[in-house]
């Protein structure tokens, strides 16, 4: 690294660079995190992070950089916006129960690679202008507190579910990091701007939300169908509605998001028509296909077995018909024990609304 270089011109010029890489806006942190160290911990103690063991496994190096990085001194950080344009819109697909629900950010290409090849063309111009200097790229990989960080550098405001927002962007992007051993001046944290607003906390389908800024992931549908390896707890199946992978109903109803802004990333196009799809089509792919199809997607690291349980619960607040009734029947005889549960569950659903409706 150059003695005697300008660090406030390298600062102004990484923010350029970022811009010119595809990043919507970058911001540097400091590494006090001592903030949202606390928040995290407490948020253990309520045991709200479920399973979700890695959480606390890895506590003290999400709140002090400098354990997972030695010599840390700044936080780079970045913001991808993911929402592509022309999408059936997720409100929509949520009022129609034959339909699959997938949360907007796992339509296309896994966004991890995409943003880390960002992140680490990044940190090769800064290389080349300064020589080497010491740094570590992250994009929701490893034990980083990427929204305090993000809020920390200017990119927005933790809103009260727990998202980060931007009052130009809305919430729908991807965040990175660069954690460096530059010495860069940090930005301005922005400001809240929720007020009294309290709508993602009133409009969550399982009311996970249990207090502004505390998600409980045990009642959370993202938590539930993504991380989630056992069976989807019977109280939160109707709730869960057609919602097969993850959940956008906080960001959907946050006023924030009519400034969404829309992405020009190929990459986050949705694949074989993953927006706007029947949930007995996706329930009647083999796992080969599975596999296939989901080569390269978020999706896929939830695993055949998971989806299979998920669109059981969908097909189960669908409509009946015979079609659906006989694609579970068959199912049923391949499946292995959590997805055959889910599965007889779903037959219930459905012919207890067939009688109510010759009944009724
Ligand atoms: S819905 Fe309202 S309270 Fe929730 S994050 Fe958006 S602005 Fe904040």
């Amino acid at each position: 690294m150059q003695q005697n270089l300008d660090y406030q011109q390298l600062k102004t010029q990484i923010k350029i660079w970022a811009l010119e890489l595809g990043f919507q806006q970058a911001g540097i942190s400091d590494i006090d995190l001592s903030e949202a160290g606390e928040y995290l911990n407490d948020w253990l103690k309520k045991q709200y992070h479920a399973d979700m063991e890695y959480m606390a496994r890895h506590g003290e190096k999400r709140y002090q950089p400098a354990q997972l990085l030695p010599n840390t001194l700044s936080i780079i950080s970045v913001r991808l916006d993911y929402m592509p344009d022309g999408l059936t819109p997720y409100k929509m697909l949520i009022q129609q129960p034959s339909k699959a629900a997938i949360s907007r950010y796992a339509l296309g290409r896994d966004y991890h690679k995409v943003i880390r090849n960002k992140l680490k063309k990044l940190a090769q111009k800064i290389n080349h202008e300064i020589g080497e200097f010491g740094y570590r790229v992250f994009t929701d990989s490893a034990p980083v507190m990427e929204k305090a960080i993000a809020e920390k550098a200017g990119l927005g405001w933790i809103g009260k579910h727990s998202n980060l927002l931007n009052s130009k962007a809305g919430s729908y992007f991807f965040l990175g990091e660069i954690y460096t051993d530059l010495p860069l001046e940090p930005d301005q944290k922005q400001s809240f701007h929720c007020g009294t607003c309290t709508q993602c906390i009133q409009d969550c389908p399982t009311d996970a939300i249990v207090a502004p800024f505390q998600v409980d992931a045990r009642r959370c549908i993202s938590y539930l169908t993504i991380e989630n390896k056992g069976p989807i707890p019977v109280k939160f199946r109707q709730a869960m509605g057609n919602r097969i992978y993850g959940c956008d109903d906080c960001q959907m109803v946050c006023p924030w998001n009519k400034f969404t802004q829309h992405s020009q990333e190929q990459d986050f196009q949705p694949r074989h028509n993953l927006d706007d799809t029947e949930l007995l089509a996706l329930f009647q792919w083999t796992e080969q296909e599975f596999l296939e199809k989901t080569l390269g997607s978020p999706v896929r690291r939830i695993g055949y077995t998971a989806w299979q349980r998920n669109l059981a619960v969908g097909l189960g607040n669908s409509k009946p018909t015979q079609a659906t009734l006989t694609a579970l029947k068959n199912k049923l005889e391949t499946a292995d024990k959590l997805v055959a549960e889910h599965i007889e569950w779903a037959i219930s659903q459905l012919k207890l609304k067939q009688l109510k409706s010759i009944s009724g």
